[in-house]
């Protein structure tokens, strides 16, 4: 299927403007296909020209210009032509539309817990087509009005306020302008919560069997998201202007959330079924509140086209986290920015496929997708923070506010929230985007005490500096405002803010004295891997150990963890400042990061399996000792040793009822635990079985497929490949899961002939799935323990072939990760440091 080029998407805005949609969909016809009938009032700006209509159907029944049939057989790649426009127009299209099963289009989930089908509709990023017929691009906004026929007992949100008008049936108020790609619908025997805030009508929607879990979370959920909407009010000084507020958990959902004006629908893993650590409430808290910011921007003022995307992303992730911190209780959310957000971002900014954040130059709606990466999230908010912080509330709160007064219900670019931002008083903004949004790269800063003579003292003295060093291949020269402080044995600290301008720079703060350790970006201002000297590195066994700030032990432990992708720094010696400082550590962000880290990348891949698993398990368990019962640091800990354990009695025990004191082996702990003894096989098919028996719900189907791609037999891996290369009909969790549990570092040998099959296989997999899909699947079916040259010459091979788009992305990003790996190895081959 074509996607739209921006040259298609310039020449459509500029022969046409949508009034309004009607759209009509029968949902009554069974599990396979509904109804769709679209009319669409629109002028044209030059009478008698043509454009052209998106739509994606099983069958196109019938297209009407004007009152004229026309040949339905046109439909071609999803296109329909329009010619001859008059001045007002008026097409009706009519179709059966495939209901999906990978959470694009509409998706349609049948709940193994109590047979229940629940649909929703995604329409992100050019699905909507799959939906109803449309002109899909982001800057062709128009009203719409829904119409549903549903089973009798089911009901349904949208985008604009819904009410049955009989049994059946159902209207949708009409809506404000909204660009095609957030048109939603949620329908289904879905269980409600409702309520009020500020005059804003709020509905919270999950399906039956979840029920109990959103009525125990519902006044949480309810809380943050007032708190936010206030919040939100002080600071763009616009109401929310779509009326009401649905808050969807919809099954099988690929992202974390979609930001549809008034519906909002989340990934329903957010509604808990059983315990969590206290970063993932506050995740959940966050993405809530990231949503919210979309409403204003992002829904209420659109980028123009998809290379802004970022720039949508970015804000939204920025003003998150100073919501949650200043009007939430999840005052964590810098810390949980460090980890997750900001490694994130820091990995795909020095891969070879780094791009700069704003002007990626994506020329149709495909390769935005692609894009879409850790670089629009985490470092366009990294730097938006800096750019607020240099600019302070007045100034960029006053452009903000400006630039959605101006662009209401309309469409923007980068360039005239730059505008903006210099009308409200800023000076040097465009100058911060040329070095900041325009180049890619990370620069490396790094404290150093060198003799520098001063106008006292011609001879020199020793002076703290820092020095900042771009990537060869991106020459730049970034300012960066930090703290530096030297921190003494016991924690406490004297810094000093050093403003960086050139490539070495004076910091204000006298030498360290023997046993002190110097840290740049104490409070994780900027966007640069810190890389710390070996007698900092010394230190920091004890000085994890007693640093106050969460913040900075981030700092400290992203700073270890990128010296050792980038082989400058021992994993060993990585694993004995983990060993020593780990256990200390009491916040489940940092846990849950650092343990999965350990044994996800650490074990496996920098270090052999062989070597590193007796350490990592027990590094996981002395976590786990020291963890207070019942917290979440504990749940954290548990994990990882679940995850980690070499001898599988230990996870027996924890299941036939002796866990440790204060833990609770619910549903999700249950298959941590078995997906552990599934890959050291102390369980078998029955076992999991038995286990499904025990959790029929639609999680439980998902975890049993992980668990069962990872037993260690040629039967299982051999249906779990089937299963990723063959089966359409699995649902795009089943799907994930599989691909995710395949993969062991202690399977090698059991899976080592599909590491060549994955490069001649995949590829041709990726025409049966379309879209998130190909790039997710990909991504987690990827040989990532496969640490050889081999692996690496197999991977050059598949990247010359014609690939899809996401397929090509996942490869080479993932070969990047295995090139790392291969480095640290070599590097550090022998055990001894
Ligand atoms: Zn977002």
């Amino acid at each position: 299927m074509a996607s739209l080029t921006v040259a298609d998407a310039r020449e459509r805005a500029r022969v046409i403007a949508v009034d309004r949609y009607a759209v009509d969909l029968d949902l009554t016809r069974g599990p396979e296909t509904f109804g769709s009938t679209t009319t669409i009032r629109f002028r044209c700006r030059v009478p008698g020209a043509a454009t052209f209509l998106d739509v994606r159907p099983e069958r196109l029944l019938s297209v009407r210009l004007n009152g004229d049939y026309l040949d339905v057989g046109l439909l071609e790649d999803g296109r329909i032509r329009l010619e001859a426009l008059a001045e007002d127009n008026e097409v009706d299209v009519s179709a059966d539309m495939s209901y999906s099963h990978d959470g694009e289009g509409l998706h349609r989930h049948v709940d193994p817990a109590d047979g229940s089908a629940y649909v929703y509709a995604m329409s992100f990023l050019d699905a909507a087509p799959r939906i109803f017929a449309c002109f899909d691009q982001p800057d062709l906004k128009a009203p719409y009005s829904l119409t549903v026929s549903t089973p009798p007992d089911w009901t349904v949100v949208g985008n604009g306020a819904a009410w049955p008008v009989s049994s059946g049936r159902w209207q949708l108020r009409e809506t404000m302008p909204l660009s095609t790609y957030f048109v939603t619908l949620v329908a289904g025997p879905y269980h409600s919560v409702r309520a009020e805030h500020d005059g804003i009508p709020l509905g919270l929607h999950v399906k039956q069997s979840l029920a109990e879990h959103l009525d125990r979370d519902a006044e949480e959920i309810l809380t943050v998201t007032a708190q936010a909407f206030d919040e939100y009010h002080r600071l763009f000084g616009i109401r929310y202007p779509f009326g009401e507020y649905h808050q969807a958990f919809v099954p099988e959902f690929n992202a974390g959330a979609m930001e549809n004006p008034g519906c909002v629908t989340f990934r329903d893993q957010m509604v808990f079924r059983s315990r969590v650590t206290d970063g993932e409430r506050g995740d959940r808290a966050r993405t809530i509140v990231h949503e919210m910011a979309h409403q204003w921007f992002g829904d209420l003022v659109t980028m123009q086209w998809w290379d802004d995307l970022w720039l949508n992303e970015s804000f939204a992730e920025f003003m998150t986290r100073r919501v949650c911190q200043d009007a939430t209780a999840f005052t964590d959310a810098w810390v949980d920015f460090a980890f997750s957000r900001k490694r994130w971002g820091m990995t795909a900014d020095q891969r070879p496929s780094t791009h700069p954040v704003a002007g990626n130059g994506s020329t149709d709606a495909a390769s935005a997708l692609n894009d879409f990466d850790g670089i629009s999230y985490a470092k366009g908010a990294a730097l938006l923070k800096q750019l607020n912080a240099h600019l302070g509330d007045e100034v960029f709160l006053g452009g903000v506010r400006r630039h959605i007064g101006q662009h209401a219900y309309g469409n923007a670019t980068l360039a005239d929230l730059l505008q903006a931002w210099t009308d409200a008083g800023a000076v040097d903004v465009q100058d911060w985007a040329d070095q900041w949004l325009r180049l890619p790269g990370v620069d490396t800063l790094r404290l150093e005490t060198l003799r520098l003579a001063t106008e006292t003292d011609p001879s020199g003295a020793d002076t703290v500096a820092l020095t900042r060093t771009a990537p060869e291949q991106f020459p730049a020269r970034r300012p960066h405002t930090l703290t530096v402080a030297a921190y003494a044995a016991d924690g406490s600290s004297r810094s000093a803010e050093v403003q960086v301008a050139d490539d070495t720079t004076p910091v204000a703060l006298t030498a360290p004295e023997p046993g002190e350790v110097l840290l740049a970006d104490v409070h994780d201002d900027t966007w640069a891997k810190v890389r710390l000297d070996d007698d900092s590195v010394a230190g920091l066994p004890r000085l994890l150990q007693v640093i106050a700030d969460p913040v900075t032990r981030a700092v400290v432990w992203n700073s270890l963890t990128y010296a050792v992708d980038d082989a400058a720094l021992n994993p060993r010696t990585m694993l004995d400042v983990l060993e020593a400082a780990l256990p200390a550590e009491q916040q489940d962000i940092a846990l849950s990061s650092m343990l999965s880290w350990t044994n996800g990348v650490l074990r496996g891949r920098y270090l052999p399996q062989e070597e590193a698993d007796e350490r990592v398990a027990a590094l996981a368990t002395a976590v786990l000792h020291r963890a207070a019962p019942g917290t979440g640091a504990q749940i954290a800990a548990a994990r990882g040793v679940a995850g980690s354990a070499t001898d599988p009695d230990v996870l027996l025990f924890w299941l036939d009822g002796a866990p440790p004191d204060g833990l609770v082996i619910d549903p999700e702990m249950r298959w941590t635990v078995l997906q552990r003894l599934c890959v050291l096989g102390a369980v078998d098919d029955a076992r999991l079985d038995a286990e499904l028996a025990r959790d029929r719900s639609a999680a439980g189907a998902v975890h049993a497929a992980r668990c069962r791609a990872a037993l260690p037999t040629p039967e299982a891996k051999a249906a779990a490949w089937q299963r990723i290369t063959r089966d359409t009909a699995a649902g795009n969790y089943a799907l994930y899961a599989t691909c995710d549990g395949f993969w062991a570092p202690e399977q090698q040998e059991l899976t080592a002939p599909y590491v060549a099959r994955y490069f001649e296989e995949i590829p041709a997999s990726t025409g049966l799935r379309t879209g998130w899909v190909v790039g997710e699947m990909s991504r987690l079916a990827y040989p990532r323990y496969a640490v050889s040259d081999e692996t690496v010459d197999l991977a050059e091979a598949a990247l010359g072939q014609d690939l899809a788009t996401g397929l090509r992305r996942s490869i080479a990003d993932q070969t990047d990760d295995l090139r790392r790996a291969l480095a640290v190895r070599r590097r550090f081959s022998a055990r001894a440091t």
